[in-house]
């Protein structure tokens, strides 16, 4: 059965039946690992896919911002450009209430 390991030194976790010989992101030796228990484990199995969520939201603002300014940059009359200004506005708002909550996870162990 798979079991989660993570790196004392450097928070990294790895999934498997044993810990890695070496930590792949810092390089640590095996002994850094620490297995996790069935409650931290659940809050990273239980988190991945909403982090993923989170991530992509991150990216489809900054599609979004990009189109904006084309959009701005077309000038094409001012209701237009203040359409796509708002649109660009309101958007870095979710970016950043997105990534908040991704801190939040981090902090509780839910990465
Ligand atoms: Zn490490």
């Amino acid at each position: 059965m798979k079991k989660l390991f993570k790196c004392s030194v450097c928070n990294y976790i790895h999934e498997g039946t044993d810990a890695p010989d070496a930590c792949p992101k810092c390089g640590a030796p095996k002994d850094k690992f620490v297995e996790l228990g069935a409650e931290d484990a659940q809050k990273v199995y239980a988190a991945e896919r909403t982090n993923d969520i989170h991530m992509e939201i991150i990216q489809l603002v900054d599609k979004i911002v990009e189109l904006s300014k084309e959009g701005i940059g077309i000038n094409l009359d001012p209701p237009c450009v203040s359409t796509f200004e708002k649109a660009k506005d309101e958007v870095y708002v979710i970016k950043q209430r997105s990534k908040a909550e991704l801190e939040g996870h981090m902090k509780k162990g839910k990465w």
